[in-house]
């Protein structure tokens, strides 16, 4: 059973009750409902007892009146009503029972804020996985099956994946962000998409069941799942486990990875990891040094007759094949050919090295980074006839 305090002070009690729910999640509402009852009634007399007596709270990280500075990589410096960070699946499914969640007005689960845009302050409540667990759950002399904690960091994990000799993410390294999110975003990078490394993603849905999605279920396509389209902000990731190779196969036919790789001799995880972390310094801005989420937009797909046409104005716009019809073009080409390299509109701007990148220059609110975002599509459309849309996860303020 659950019993959550007034005010600041909220205490999780008797915790060992909630694996029961994840066996039988059908009688959460009668839990709830009991739980509602018997806090209506009793809870300032039970806390105070607890209190007393000490027993075993938890006290949890629960935040009012929240600076998310520190929590997305834009440096926006904005609020959220409320923000919850949880050590354990127990705990995030208490939290969900609590009237802080239930009646809050909205609420957005984050990872690093490395792929988020706040328009203002967030009027509703905020959640963060601190679970950093990481778990070999099977391995035979080929592969190992490594099942990690949502709140893990991201390149830590690619970091401990190499020192392992475990092949398969080593090209993903340095992209900021949290495992959770990984698995949200179908992060990518140098040719490799993580979908590619995924076997399943536990996640918990509101009402506290847990349901463990394939990769098939998780229907991944280009920095896109499930749970950015139909199941968007209904089930929260804990859990990813991948499937790591002992034997590598280097994927090094991207830019000028190979000929960095084979610079320092016969290719390793830790040459493929180095090479990648060297190009992405020489090309990305520092978010702690120039705030950023990384690349604002997607590359846009258009048919191919659309891009042979356009290929006979602009000999020098460049292609990448998705199918027979279809062709990708890439998105800092159109930006940097429509003149918007460098360029700035108020305190937000577009990196002067990498056109993909929208940056803060300083003090930028969410809205000017946004005014920026549709001048340039704007104008990449009126020149090109292309649409190009944000990557980044744009958090409005209303
Ligand atoms: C400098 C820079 C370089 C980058 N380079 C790359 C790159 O090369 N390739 C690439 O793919 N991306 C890149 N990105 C984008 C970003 O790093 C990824 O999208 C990353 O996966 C975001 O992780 P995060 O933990 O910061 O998630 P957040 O930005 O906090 O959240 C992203 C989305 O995931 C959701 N989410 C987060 N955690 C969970 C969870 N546990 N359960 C459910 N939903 C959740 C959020 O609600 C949000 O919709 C870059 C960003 C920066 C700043």
């Amino acid at each position: 059973m659950v019993f959550v305090g007034k005010g600041k002070h909220n205490f999780v009690i008797v915790q060992h009750f909630c694996p029961i729910l994840t066996q039988y999640p059908h009688i959460f509402p009668v839990v709830r409902a009991v739980d509602w009852f018997i806090r209506s009634f009793f809870c300032t007399f039970t806390a105070k007892m607890c209190n007393r007596r000490r027993l075993v709270f938890r006290p949890m990280k629960r935040y009012e009146n929240y600076s998310l500075l520190a929590h997305n990589t834009f440096g926006m410096d904005v609020r959220a009503v409320l923000f919850f960070e949880y050590d354990t699946v127990e705990e995030l499914r208490a939290f969900l029972l609590t009237d802080d969640f239930i009646h809050c007005d909205r609420y957005l689960h984050i990872g690093s804020g490395s792929n988020l845009l706040f328009a203002g302050d967030y009027k509703g409540v905020v959640m963060h996985s601190a679970m950093r667990t990481l778990e070999v759950v099977s391995e035979t002399d080929d592969h190992v099956l490594v099942r990690v904690g949502s709140g893990y960091v991201w390149d830590d994990f690619v970091a401990h994946c190499v020192a392992q000799g475990w092949a398969g993410v080593e090209n993903l390294t340095a992209i900021p962000g949290e495992v959770g999110a990984s698995a949200v975003q179908n992060i990518g990078a140098y040719g490799v998409e993580v979908r590619d490394v995924i076997v399943q993603v536990e996640a918990m849905a509101l009402d506290g069941s847990v349901r463990t999605f394939t990769n098939e279920e998780c229907q991944y396509g280009y920095r896109d799942s499930v749970f950015k389209r139909e199941l968007r902000g209904q089930y929260i990731v804990t859990h990813v486990t991948y499937r790591l190779d002992k034997t590598p196969t280097y994927r090094l036919d991207y830019g000028d990875l190979r000929s960095r790789v084979e610079a320092c001799g016969e290719p390793t995880l830790q040459a493929v990891r180095d090479a990648v972390a060297a190009i992405r310094d020489s090309k990305l801005p520092d978010p702690s040094v120039l705030g950023n989420a990384g690349s604002f937009f997607t590359n846009p797909v258009i048919p191919r007759v659309q891009y042979e046409a356009l290929k006979a104005q602009y000999p020098t716009m460049p292609s990448y094949p998705v199918s027979e019809a279809l062709v990708k073009v890439p998105a800092g080409w159109l930006i940097d050919s429509a003149g918007w390299k460098g360029r700035s509109l108020g305190r937000a701007a577009v990196h002067d090295r990498q056109a993909l990148v929208l940056v803060n220059l300083g003090g930028a609110t969410g809205q000017e980074v946004m005014a920026l975002a549709e001048r340039v599509c704007e104008e990449v459309y009126n020149r090109y006839g292309i649409r190009i849309t944000p990557e980044v996860n744009f958090i409005s303020c209303d």
